[in-house]
Formats: structure tokens, C-alpha cells, sequence
């Protein structure tokens, strides 16, 4: 992959991300949060943080994106970007639900005008992940 060409799939997965975003239910933190994540097959998943009356059920936009995308028969994914106002990384939930089954994703982090923040491994968000290899029966991908 081209500079070039990795450069349009990042600008492309944060708007998509941002698009997201627009959706956000957040009425408690007023954090809209977009997420847009990509499988293995090139389709974006993408999702927004949804608050509840009883916090702990809220979901943030990162794990919206992985169940659609799983649900749907998808468990293979390379890229994620992630966008909120000001940058914020994905929460340490969220890094464990991604490490399940893309523990080499790549994540992109952008504010909401589609600047990209940072971009980095989820290795180097997750050092030493606790994954599936870990488990004795480990769960069939
Ligand atoms: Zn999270």
C-alpha cells in the first residue's frame, strides 16, 4: 500500500467515523463518540456511543462498531478510527474487546474536524493483552 493509498483509507474511515458520531446518544456525558472499524473483507463497520439512564449499560461508539460487525459474520479486522471532539482514546474496555479478535488492529484517533491525532497499534495500547490464546479451550474464530 501507497502512502497515498493509506492516507485516503485513513481520511475515509474518519468521516465515515465522524458521520457515526452525528448519531451519538450522549445525553449523560454530552461526549459524542464515532467509530468506524474495518474488516478484513474491506467493509466499515462504523457505530456511536449510546448512554442509558442506568450508566454501566451505556456502550461506547468503538464496541457498537465490533458487535454490528460481528454479528454479521465478521471477525477479522486491520483498521478502526475513532473520533471525539478532542481526541480521546479508546477506553480500556474497548481496547479488550478489540484485542479478542483483532490483536494487530491499528487504530486511528481524530478529532471531529478529521484531524488525525494519533495513529498506533493496539499493542501499544494493550501491552500484554489477555486474549483467547491465553485459554486453554479457546473459542473457535
Ligand atoms: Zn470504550
Amino acid at each position: 500500500m501507497t502512502t497515498a493509498n493509506h492516507n485516503d483509507v485513513a481520511s475515509g474511515l474518519v468521516q465515515a467515523a465522524i458521520t457515526a458520531a452525528e448519531h451519538a446518544y450522549a445525553p449523560y456525558s454530552h461526549y459524542p463518540v464515532g467509530a468506524a472499524l474495518r474488516a478484513g473483507d474491506g467493509t466499515i463497520f462504523t457505530g456511536c456511543n449510546v448512554e442509558n439512564a442506568s450508566y454501566p449499560a451505556t456502550i461506547c461508539a468503538e464496541r457498537t462498531a465490533l458487535v454490528k460487525a460481528v454479528s454479521e459474520g465478521q471477525r477479522q479486522f486491520d483498521l478502526i478510527a475513532v473520533v471525539t471532539r478532542n481526541g480521546g482514546f479508546p477506553c480500556g474496555i474497548c481496547r479488550q474487546m478489540l484485542y479478542e479478535f483483532a490483536p494487530d488492529l491499528r487504530i486511528i484517533v481524530a478529532n471531529l474536524d478529521g484531524e488525525i491525532l494519533n495513529d498506533a497499534p493496539l499493542s501499544d495500547l494493550l501491552a500484554h493483552g489477555f486474549g483467547p490464546a491465553h485459554l486453554p479451550h479457546s473459542a473457535e474464530k
